[in-house]
């Protein structure tokens, strides 16, 4: 089986992590833009980071035989930081363009203040100007209210629900989102109330249509490979195996293929991978390493 972990801060694992979800059928992989732990107090900051996901984050996870996807945007923690956020609005769309970013995003609310909801439109306009799907991150407190708010407001704007991903969802928010035409993307936090355990009930009360699980694996406590571990617990609790295949590899590439630059054929017919190659200048290599150059395709994991 193949997997995509659509939602998943490669910036901050190791290359470790990077050879154990190859291993585990993770063929491709979308890093939101978001905050990193510490506030960011300069718009240079912004731009070096959106300059790494789209340039040495995306080779690095090649030379683990991963296709990398991102998405740009201003996370909803840093808009509170106003005369910050505007100069960030000004370097998005000199990143939404780029090869390899597949929607805007995430975007939407944390505490849901004023700043907020002020650059959440103003990137929910861009998105529609780029034609770019949106990947919402939804509030971990008061998240139902949150979640509707997410919502009523793209529409407002005048978003197609069927561009829009709502991502962390809970028991709580799924129906509404499913009900809507949006997209429902779960995380998998160890440890926590969305648990491998809970995705399977909802897949099997709600079926696969239009969900999806993703690790959001970042800094903190989190689990890189909660989509294949989740995929199969899926399996050994009866889900049937074409489902786990929507929930955990199609649905994510539908979703986000409608940004025109993620395609099966990216990691299908990929070079395989040589680790003696270089981006500007730099290697995944240690002095003395000795380099991984796969010959062939064989590394490709069969569905
Ligand atoms: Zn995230």
């Amino acid at each position: 089986m193949m997997y995509i972990d659509p939602h998943i801060h490669v910036t901050s694992r190791t290359t470790d992590d990077y050879e154990a979800m190859q291993k585990a059928g993770i063929v491709a992989v979308i890093e939101p833009a978001f905050w990193l732990g510490q506030p960011r107090t300069k718009v240079g900051s912004f731009q070096d980071y959106f300059s790494s996901l789209v340039g040495w984050e995306r080779f690095r996870a090649k030379q683990f035989g991963i296709v990398h996807y991102c998405t740009i945007g201003l996370n909803s923690k840093e808009a509170n930081n106003v005369a910050l956020a505007e100069e960030v609005m000004e370097l998005l769309p000199l990143y939404v363009g780029k090869e390899g970013v597949v929607a805007i995003g995430e975007i939407g609310y944390d505490d849901q203040t004023e700043a907020e909801d002020r650059f959440y439109r103003l990137q929910l306009e861009l998105a529609k100007e780029v034609d770019l799907p949106v990947m919402i991150h939804t509030p971990h407190r008061d998240k139902k209210k949150g979640t509707i708010r997410s919502m009523d407001v793209s529409e407002e704007h005048g978003l197609d629900p069927g561009m829009v991903i709502v991502d962390h969802n809970n028991e709580e928010t799924v129906k509404e989102v499913l009900d809507r035409g949006y997209w429902a993307a779960f995380t998998i936090y160890p440890h926590t109330k969305m648990g491998s355990e809970r995705m399977v009930e909802i897949v099997r009360q709600y079926g696969p249509e239009k969900i999806i699980v993703d690790s959001a694996a970042d800094w903190g406590i989190s689990d890189p490979l909660a989509v294949p571990k989740t995929a199969d617990l899926m399996l050994e609790k009866g889900i049937p195996e074409e489902h786990v295949r929507m929930v955990c590899y199609q649905n994510a590439l539908k979703a986000y293929g409608q940004s025109g630059q993620m395609d099966e054929k990216d990691w299908l017919e990929k070079e395989p991978i040589d680790q003696t190659k270089k981006h500007g200048g730099s290697t995944v290599l240690r002095g003395g390493q000795k380099p991984r150059v796969d010959n062939d395709s064989s590394n490709i994991i069969e569905n």
